[in-house]
């Protein structure tokens, strides 16, 4: 018998839906004030969640919630980063 345990929700920055963890990619402010991916989930940092979807991407581009999230400045190669690791990628 598997055990499936609920997993934490988490809501995208894009879309505003929350879902699991699995399914978002998570972007975090690390203590040195840099924003970068949290490829690990482990990152230490103020983080904040978009969907692995190119759509939910350009949303929160658009609505700087990010920037808002994060509270700094998002420069555009984290965006282009970001993207890569979306659907397709
Ligand atoms: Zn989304």
């Amino acid at each position: 018998m598997a055990q499936v345990r609920k997993q934490p929700l988490r809501k995208c920055a894009g879309c505003g839906l929350m879902k699991e963890k699995k399914e978002l990619v998570r972007i975090v402010k690390t203590e040195a004030g840099t924003v970068r991916i949290d490829q690990t989930g482990r990152l230490n940092g103020r983080g904040v969640y978009l969907c692995r979807d190119a759509g939910c991407l350009q949303k929160a581009r658009k609505s700087r919630a990010l920037e808002r999230s994060l509270k700094c400045a998002v420069p555009p190669d984290v965006y282009d980063e970001i993207g890569r690791q979306m659907d397709g990628g």
